[in-house]
């Protein structure tokens, strides 16, 4: 049983949010690159932006919906190109996560986004298992990769990226599903995703971000996932709410990233909090962090100041992170000490 949350006082809050142990489950690495190191590698590889300036590039990041986001961080990735390109943008991110005491995360990867450009795929994962291996050397963040499909190409597609990942399949745990998602319904890819599961892979899937819950439903019984992406729109359906709470089905739910992408339209009508308290699984996280204005603990005390959270939610939103992670037993036991004796440190 852990510490008692409630005997924190309100103004301690906010440290003990920056504080607690947590674990990162939706985070796009390609979505960590900031404009300074987009500018670095685009120095690096030779290649001519269509920005002058990083507050150029900085300013077009104002997005109406999460295709006209698309659009501008498919141009950002496109400075990748060296394995040591992959592996500086995902130790830039380790750095801001330890900051922020993340000590595990999960990380996306988008090898279509690259193969697409001539890169390799043995490139992509290489670069960025060393900078997970580095990761718990030298910040002590334990991490993994999850390696996602693109939902607006085929599934044939799909399939072919799979092989060429197969060679490397000790240095990724799962697979997940993103990028535009109306019109794309889980569905499309049932085929690949239950190979997937032969494999003994994770599976994942973005669903119920801008789609409707009967994505997140598909996602559930076609493709067989284990933890919803977003799944916001979950609450317009009870008997789907009813189910993800009974199975105890995580939704990675990025506050910060549904506000820049206008799925609410303040942070303080954001559902997080509804979800939380009918019983679901919730996790928060940053999605695209340099695109969307924070990280971590930025979506943890904005989220908690707009929909008036306290230190109970905190700590189940920690412990949720860890227990939705496909961390080992002995890991899990491990971080829910560290998130205990942080709670009691506050009391
Ligand atoms: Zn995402």
């Amino acid at each position: 049983m852990h510490a008692l949350p409630h005997t924190i006082a309100p103004d301690r809050l906010p440290d003990l949010l920056r504080l607690m142990p947590k674990a990162e489950l939706h985070i796009h690495i390609e979505g960590s690159l900031e404009p300074e190191l987009i500018f670095a590698l685009a120095q690096r590889n030779g290649i001519v932006l269509p920005y002058a300036s990083v507050d150029e590039l900085r300013s077009a990041y104002a997005f109406t919906n999460l295709q006209s986001f698309l659009d501008i961080y498919y141009a950002g990735a496109s400075v990748l190109i060296q394995e040591q390109d992959f592996y500086d943008m995902a130790h830039a991110y380790f750095v801001k996560a330890a900051a922020d005491n993340v000590v595990h995360a999960e990380l996306f990867f988008d090898p279509q986004t690259h193969t697409a450009r001539g890169v390799a795929i043995e490139t992509v994962i290489k670069g960025l298992h060393r900078a997970c291996v580095d990761a718990q050397a030298e910040l002590g963040v334990s991490a993994s990769l999850i390696l996602c499909f693109l939902r607006h190409l085929s599934e044939e597609k799909a399939f072919e990226t799979l092989e060429q990942a197969l060679p490397y399949r000790d240095k990724f745990i799962g697979v997940g599903l993103d990028s535009g998602e109306v019109g794309n319904p889980p569905e499309k890819f049932a085929r690949v995703f239950a190979r997937c599961r032969e494999l003994g892979l994770h599976l994942v899937a973005h669903a119920g971000e801008e789609g409707p819950p009967a994505y997140i439903w598909t996602a559930l019984d076609v493709l067989k996932v284990e933890r919803i992406d977003h799944g916001v729109q979950a609450i317009k359906d009870p008997a789907l709410m009813q189910r993800l709470a009974q199975d105890r089905i995580a939704l990675t739910v990025c506050p910060l990233s549904n506000l820049k992408l206008c799925v609410f339209p303040d942070l303080a009508q954001h559902n997080l909090r509804q979800l939380l308290d009918a019983g679901l699984a919730i996790t928060i996280n940053s999605d695209d962090p340099a695109y969307f204005g924070g990280y971590m603990n930025d979506n943890f005390t904005q989220t908690f100041a707009a929909v008036g959270m306290d230190a109970e939610h905190a700590y189940t939103l920690a412990r949720n992170s860890f227990e939705a992670s496909f961390i080992d037993k002995a890991t899990l036991g491990h971080y829910i000490g560290r998130l205990d004796a942080c709670f009691e440190s506050f009391r």
